[in-house]
């Protein structure tokens, strides 16, 4: 490139160049799903599963049709519904949340730490109401949340823990793999997700057969013997193309993670911008940095700073769950979850994903150590 052309911009995600490094393999897998037709369910969904569930270090692996519908049906299997109150955190992507409202019960807000910005397992306690049933603790942007601090309030009261690692395929807590902590955890297989498929997907992981007997049964019209229906069910299949696409990308996974942390490495060692405050890892915390997040006093500022480098940051989230307006009928105010509010409001997302080369990666440190 010549000196005066300017650089590429560098996106918060670029999806396109892993596609490219995978598509001959994902293209001969989906002729033979084609020649077999095999396009809803099937052997290469059953193959994932047995894949997948391997990976993760738990006994069973049930394939559905996005994230959202696997925390829908976490919810009926543990047999939460009206009435019931569930407990997840305010920063979390709104789908957290959608599963326990497409259950029928009520989702009941808890505020983030000001240091990790994972669930506050402190601020559970309080929460908790004779309705409470379960937690869904969140691996946000791919840090475990602290398992053992949660599963401790859990036990204490008789509640479920379930796991949403939509963005944490692969991280792991003291040493194991996310997923195998709560008495379900549910992944998203969207696109942009770590482990994405070319397609919508999405899965539970289990340690107990009989979750993993009712959920297949759910997901497919309520029903294990063809036509024969034991209860009012879903059709939340994983498609086939989906399914053989992601054994392929399962393959490479853990390479992919380990680019992302190796640049998640550089960018905690070579960030010295005292403006700019990095997310909190304590030693426990083995991220897959699904997202990169950091916060700025003004974000505004911030962004143009980085879009005059050529660097294109995006935020995760700005709005807490809370304040949404699908969510007003619960009652909740500004001020309520301060951390969650705050980090709403101040979040910015940094380029991270395995195959920004290392000139990018010194482009956004770079530009991060500029501002002022
Ligand atoms: C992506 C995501 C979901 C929902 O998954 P979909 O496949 O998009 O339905 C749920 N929770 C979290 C934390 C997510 O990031």
């Amino acid at each position: 490139m010549a000196d005066n052309q300017p650089a590429e911009m560098i996106p918060c995600l670029d999806l396109k160049r892993q596609h490219a490094s995978v598509r001959n393999e994902i293209f001969s897998a989906f002729e033979e799903v084609y020649a077999q037709t095999a396009f809803s369910g099937g052997p290469w969904v059953e193959r994932f599963e047995k894949e997948f569930a391997a990976f993760t270090g738990t006994p069973y692996a049930v394939g559905v049709n996005n994230g959202t519908t696997a925390l829908h049906l976490a919810m009926l299997a543990l047999g939460i519904g009206p009435g019931d109150e569930v407990i997840i955190p305010a920063n979390t992507f709104i789908a957290t949340a959608w599963g326990v409202s497409h259950a029928g019960a009520t989702p009941v807000f808890v505020d983030c730490r000001h240091d990790t910005w994972e669930m506050d397992a402190g601020q559970i306690a309080a929460a908790i109401t004779p309705r409470t049933r379960a937690v869904i603790g969140v691996h946000l942007y791919g840090q475990p949340f602290d398992v053992d601090a949660v599963l401790h309030v859990c036990r204490e009261h008789n509640l479920f823990l379930v796991e949403d690692a939509a963005q944490a395929q692969g991280a792991r807590y003291k040493g194991q793999r996310a997923g195998g902590f709560g008495e379900l955890a549910c992944y998203s297989f969207y696109p942009g997700k770590n482990l994405g498929a070319c397609g919508e997907a999405g899965g539970i992981t289990t340690r107990h057969e009989v979750y993993d007997r009712h959920l297949r049964s759910l997901r497919n019209h309520g029903s294990t013997v063809r036509y024969y229906h034991d209860e009012i069910g879903y059709n939340y299949r994983m498609g086939g193309l989906e399914g053989a696409s992601l054994s392929v990308k399962l393959k490479y996974l853990e390479a992919w993670n380990n680019r992302r942390r190796a640049i998640a490495a550089r960018y905690h060692e070579e960030m010295i911008n005292t403006d700019v405050r990095l997310q909190a890892q304590p030693e426990w915390a083995e991220s897959i940095y699904h997202l990169f997040v950091v916060t700025v006093q003004d974000r505004d500022r911030f962004i143009t700073h980085l879009q005059a480098r050529g660097i294109q940051p995006a935020l995760h989230y700005p709005v807490p769950c809370h304040l949404q307006k699908a969510y007003l009928h619960l009652g909740h105010k500004p001020g309520d979850f301060p951390n969650s509010e705050y980090l709403a409001a101040h979040c910015v997302s940094l380029p991270m994903f395995a195959e920004l080369t290392d000139d990018e990666v010194q482009r956004v440190i770079d530009a991060v150590n500029a501002y002022t």
